[in-house]
């Protein structure tokens, strides 16, 4: 792995990155993850690269959909499998939810490749891979609409992190409740899905665990009534005032980097 300056000011990105090139290498990631990734860093970059009110509150209710959940599956892709199989597999023990490889770019190579770094993660069963992916979603074509038919065929809530728009569209008139994660909040993805949390996979994740944890032993009516004040068309109203509000202020101090500001200033006073 390239070695990255521990005193490189964007040390924490330049890892994520080096991690889903690994993946790319060992065959999890498809060349349009990458690309995939870049559009997601940006929207990172202006949230401010971490996990906001609103995207706890939206990780909350995504806690509570998944315990309530008769059938929750958790949809895997490349991405999702080079950056965080580890807290996936938690994720999927403390919500008894199963995992499902299901990808936009289906190669069998890479089928296999993503349920081996799941397993060796510590995931037990995987769904997905190969013929187990029998049954297929209306509406889409071909090998984009390939599912399990014990997995997201009788799915009651997806939790899709990273999901094209075209198949969130598509689970949702399913009857599915649709969770996402997608740093986008006006992606197609996000607007389609019943709970988008808005942050990155890699927060995102271990918020949710963490939230399934401390709401594990609340009743379902409690657990209803959670959901019930969740509003994901507010949520993402939030999320993009908060992009907005950011911006704003950042506009007005000039500058965004605190060093570059002070330099800016001494070069306005010899001007
Ligand atoms: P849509 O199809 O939903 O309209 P899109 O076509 O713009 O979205 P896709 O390439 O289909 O985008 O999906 C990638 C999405 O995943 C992007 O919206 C991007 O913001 C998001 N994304 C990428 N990396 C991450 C990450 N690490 N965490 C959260 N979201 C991410
Ligand atoms: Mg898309």
């Amino acid at each position: 792995m390239f070695e990255i300056p521990p005193d490189h000011p964007r040390a924490e990105s330049l890892k994520i990155r080096e991690k889903l090139i690994e993946g790319f290498e060992k065959g999890l990631v498809a060349k349009a993850g990458l690309i995939a990734h870049g559009r997601g860093e940006a929207f990172d970059y202006l949230i401010g690269e971490e996990t906001t009110k609103p995207a706890m509150e939206a990780a909350k209710a995504a806690a509570a959909a998944m315990l309530l959940a008769k059938h929750p599956v958790i949809s895997v892709n490349g991405n999702v499998a080079s950056l965080v199989p580890k807290e996936i597999v938690e994720l999927s023990e403390v919500t008894r939810a199963k995992i499902e490889v299901n990808l936009f770019y289906r190669t069998r190579e890479r089928e296999e490749a993503i349920k081996n770094a799941l397993e060796e993660a510590g995931a037990k069963e995987i769904l997905g891979v190969g013929e187990a992916a029998s049954a297929t979603i209306p509406e889409l074509s071909s090998w984009r609409r390939k599912v399990d038919p014990r997995g997201i065929l009788i799915a009651d809530v997806v939790l899709v992190p990273l999901e094209d728009g075209d198949r969130t569209e598509a689970l949702r008139k399913m009857n599915k409740t649709v969770i996402a994660i997608d740093l986008n909040p006006l992606s197609r993805t996000a607007q389609w899905a019943n709970i988008t949390i808005v942050d990155n996979v890699i927060r995102a994740i271990p918020n949710i665990t963490e939230q399934a944890k401390k709401l594990k032993n609340l009743s379902s009516d409690k657990l209803k009534e959670i959901l019930k004040n969740f509003d994901n068309r507010k949520n993402l109203g939030k999320m993009i005032e908060i992009i907005k509000d950011r911006l704003a202020k950042l506009a007005k101090e000039g500058i965004y980097i605190p060093e570059a500001s002070q330099v800016y200033k001494e070069m306005r006073k010899i001007e």
